[in-house]
């Protein structure tokens, strides 16, 4: 079976993701800051590995990318994220924005260059990361979160270029997961992680090359930059 990676799987978005990867019989390497207290987690069954990973640890991308060494890859799901709060017009915060582009831009970026060969040798070839549509100009923002919106718009741009410069080695793509019910998402969002993950797999399993440095939405369909 394949082999998928999945970064931020403690809870919300990324736990349903292994969930359902895992009981599809897939080989999951799963990622989390602090394994100890990932309870929820710890109970899915099928879970090849559970790794300690703070994405902004250039320490723990090293040491990861050592543990799985010559193991090959099929998918990287950089899945981790956060938001900022405060973040309108007149109180955006440096430190703050430099710590959400961190997580949401740089460390998805460091992590296909720390995977690069797992993923190279593994049949599929994939690197997605979760974006959202807050990150899209074509969309018209509404206002507000600055960091965020702003951190996914780079990721977009930081995985496009990889894409152009691994054309033909890997597939990238950035896929918006809905409005989702989670810590993040909060509960007035109308997907449960159920269907928005069931849409994700759905999307990662058609990429086809032509797809790479594309952006999806759950359902399939393209989102504007
Ligand atoms: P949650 O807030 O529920 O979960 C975020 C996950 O990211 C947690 O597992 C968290 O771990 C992890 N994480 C945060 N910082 C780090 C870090 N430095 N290192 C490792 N892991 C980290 O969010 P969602 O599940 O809703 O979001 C998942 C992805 O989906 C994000 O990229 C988000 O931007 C995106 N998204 C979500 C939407 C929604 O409506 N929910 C809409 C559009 C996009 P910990 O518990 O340790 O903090």
């Amino acid at each position: 079976m394949p082999t998928i990676l999945i970064t931020g799987t403690n809870r919300g978005i990324g736990l349903e993701l292994v969930r359902q990867y895992a009981a599809d019989g897939w080989q999951v390497i799963a990622c989390c800051r602090n394994p100890d207290t990932a309870s929820e987690l710890k109970q899915v069954q099928g879970i090849v590995d559970i790794h300690a990973l703070d994405v902004t640890s250039d320490a723990d991308i090293t040491r990861l990318a050592g543990e799985l060494a010559g193991k090959p890859i099929d998918v990287l799901l950089n899945n981790a994220g956060i938001t900022a709060k405060n973040d309108s017009f007149g109180s955006t915060d440096t430190e703050t924005w430099l710590r959400v582009f961190h997580v949401n831009c740089i460390a998805p970026l460091h992590l296909v260059e720390a995977l690069v060969d797992n993923l190279a040798a593994g049949t599929q070839k994939k690197a997605i990361s979760i974006s959202t549509r807050m990150g899209s100009m074509g969309e018209s923002p509404s206002g507000s979160y600055y960091a965020y919106r702003s951190s996914k718009a780079a990721l977009n741009m930081a995985m496009v270029n990889a894409a152009a410069d691994l054309r033909g080695r890997l597939i990238l793509a950035m896929i918006h997961p809905g409005w989702v019910q989670t810590d993040m998402g909060g509960t007035q969002a109308p997907l449960r992680p159920q269907e928005s993950v069931a849409g994700i797999r759905r999307v990662i399993a058609g990429l086809k090359p032509v797809d790479s440095g594309q952006f999806f939405n759950h359902d399939g369909s393209s989102i504007p930059w």
